[in-house]
């Protein structure tokens, strides 16, 4: 059977061409995306390379986060799995392949704009795994909106709050029981260089998320603790179709990539597990981008 390592042609490997326009409300279901979505779940193989680890993952439901979780169960760790509650049906699933991988899956469904929450994330883990060595903060919000006039501050603060505040409370709450050789994996985006004009807020924070990450990775360095970022381009996720893009942008969603086509999941869960291993013993505060072509400085 293929698996990540097979040979082939990345310009054939997956879908080609746009997508039909399939809105959802709230956070949007992975479960509910037509073409499905590859995470990985027949083809990611592990190899130990994250044997033993204790993960917490944020966004652990769907798109990146489920192929980030699938592959660091199948690599060896525990994983603690953050999603929003009316995820859980994804969530689910995803609990499942960890646990038919022979790992502990923990299922922590919340809110991360909630502090209090965002911070009880790392005693959870603490306490479900015995510690906590790997944090991949992967949930986002993005919500496009074409007018300034239109974007309203409740937005901009709720943008802000997930993908910025959240991710400075996990961290924090988190340095004190990291332990030497300790890996945090952040995830920004093309839009943190290449902001698009109707995603002010979002890339406003995905920006900021390389600012934070770099910052923390060379404060933490000396401590053993590495901090990387996963820059991923266009991914087909439920983030797109639940407000990410308007519905006429997903006829031709990733096809201006050199690839021609969006990047799936699973094809984000390898860059995840390299950043969280120690083999990337050396790579501190780095912006690795999994876009599918589109130059970055
Ligand atoms: P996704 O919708 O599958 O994942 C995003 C997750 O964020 C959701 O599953 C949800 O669980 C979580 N989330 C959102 N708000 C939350 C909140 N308030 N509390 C708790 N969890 C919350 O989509 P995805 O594309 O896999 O997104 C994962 C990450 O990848 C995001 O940070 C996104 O910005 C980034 N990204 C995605 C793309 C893309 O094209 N899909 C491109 C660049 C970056
Ligand atoms: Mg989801």
């Amino acid at each position: 059977m293929s698996d990540q390592y097979t040979f082939a042609n990345p310009v054939s490997l997956y879908h080609r061409g746009g997508f039909e326009a399939q809105p959802q409300e709230g956070p949007g279901l992975a479960a509910e995306l037509g073409p499905k979505p590859d995470h990985g779940e027949t083809s990611y193989r592990g190899t130990g390379r994250l044997t033993g680890r204790r993960a917490l993952v944020t966004g652990a439901d769907s798109g990146i986060g489920r192929a980030a979780a699938i592959a660091f169960a199948r690599e060896g760790a525990d994983v603690v799995l953050n999603f929003l509650p009316e995820e859980r049906r994804d969530a689910e699933e995803v609990a499942r392949l960890v646990e038919e991988a022979g790992r502990r899956a923990v299922l922590a469904p919340g809110d991360l704009t909630d502090e209090e929450f965002a911070r009880g994330l790392v005693r959870t883990t603490v306490d479900e795994l015995g510690g906590i060595d790997l944090i991949a903060n992967v949930a986002g919000k993005q919500q496009h909106v074409e007018e300034i006039a239109d974007l309203t501050s409740q937005q901009f603060e709720e943008t802000l709050r997930t993908n910025l505040n959240a991710l400075f409370w996990i961290v924090q709450e988190a340095v004190p029981h990291l332990p030497p050789g300790s890996t945090i994996v952040n995830t920004s985006s093309v839009q943190g260089y290449q902001p698009s004009p109707n995603l002010v807020d979002y890339a406003t924070t995905k920006s900021g998320i390389i600012a934070m990450s770099q910052a923390l990775a060379q404060q933490l360095a000396p401590r053993g603790i590495r901090v990387n970022v996963v820059a991923p381009g266009p991914v087909w996720t439920p983030l797109q179709v639940a407000g990410g893009q308007p519905d006429e942008a997903m006829a031709d969603f990733g096809t201006s990539t050199p690839l021609g086509r969006a990047g799936q999941p699973a094809e984000l869960a390898p860059a995840y597990v390299f950043l969280a291993s120690p083999e990337s013993s050396y790579v501190v505060g780095a912006v690795l981008s999994v876009n599918g072509g589109m130059p970055t400085p």
